[in-house]
Parts: structure tokens; C-alpha cells; sequence
């Protein structure tokens, strides 16, 4: 299983993206009680960002980057949590569709 988030450029941070997650696994939500999740490695993609500015003066970061991590559950359900920027300016995302669960 797969989870993509997107979020503004302008807080290019997973925290709370990481911090909401914590503790849950999405096979086990849909059973019944949480059980405890064990974060594994994380990875970043390493692309070069485009930046630039449009006719109206607008900001543009177009960041084709993901972040994503592995996790475990205690009942053994393994998933990653990936996350991609969103250009603020355009809500470019680089092709990706928005919040995917499958
Ligand atoms: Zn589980
Ligand atoms: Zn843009």
C-alpha cells in the first residue's frame, strides 16, 4: 500500500504529515482497534527543483521531489507514507493525483 499527501511548498516540512500518521496502520483501521506501528528508512528522491516567476509575477517552485518512508505494523501489514510537493502558486504536483489510498 501506497499513501500520497501533497502539501504547500511553502512548508516543505513531513512533520506534520509524519506526526498525524503515527501509530496507524490503514489495514488495521479498517478491522477495528490501532495497533503500534514501527517507522522504517526514509528516502528522498534527489531532483532539481524548478523555480521561476510567471507573467503576473507570481512565485513558482516546481518540485518533482517525494519523500517516502516504510512502516510495519505489529500485525505484520507492511505500507509506505510518500510525500510530494505542491507548487502554491499553480498547485502543480508534478502529474500526481491528489491523497491516493490503495
Ligand atoms: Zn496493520
Ligand atoms: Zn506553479
Amino acid at each position: 500500500m501506497t499513501i500520497q499527501v501533497f502539501f504547500s511548498h511553502r512548508d516543505k516540512t513531513p512533520a506534520f504529515e509524519l506526526d498525524r500518521f503515527e501509530g496507524l496502520c490503514p489495514f488495521c483501521a479498517l478491522e477495528g482497534p490501532q495497533v503500534a506501528v514501527r517507522p522504517g528508512a526514509i528516502a528522498y528522491s534527489e531532483l532539481k527543483p524548478c523555480l521561476f516567476r510567471d507573467d503576473q509575477g507570481r512565485y513558482h517552485d516546481h518540485d518533482a521531489n517525494n519523500r517516502s518512508q516504510t512502516f510495519t505494523c505489529t500485525n505484520g501489514h507492511n505500507f509506505e507514507y510518500r510525500s510530494f510537493w505542491r507548487c502554491h502558486a499553480c498547485q502543480w504536483t508534478g502529474g500526481q493525483t491528489a491523497l491516493i489510498l490503495w
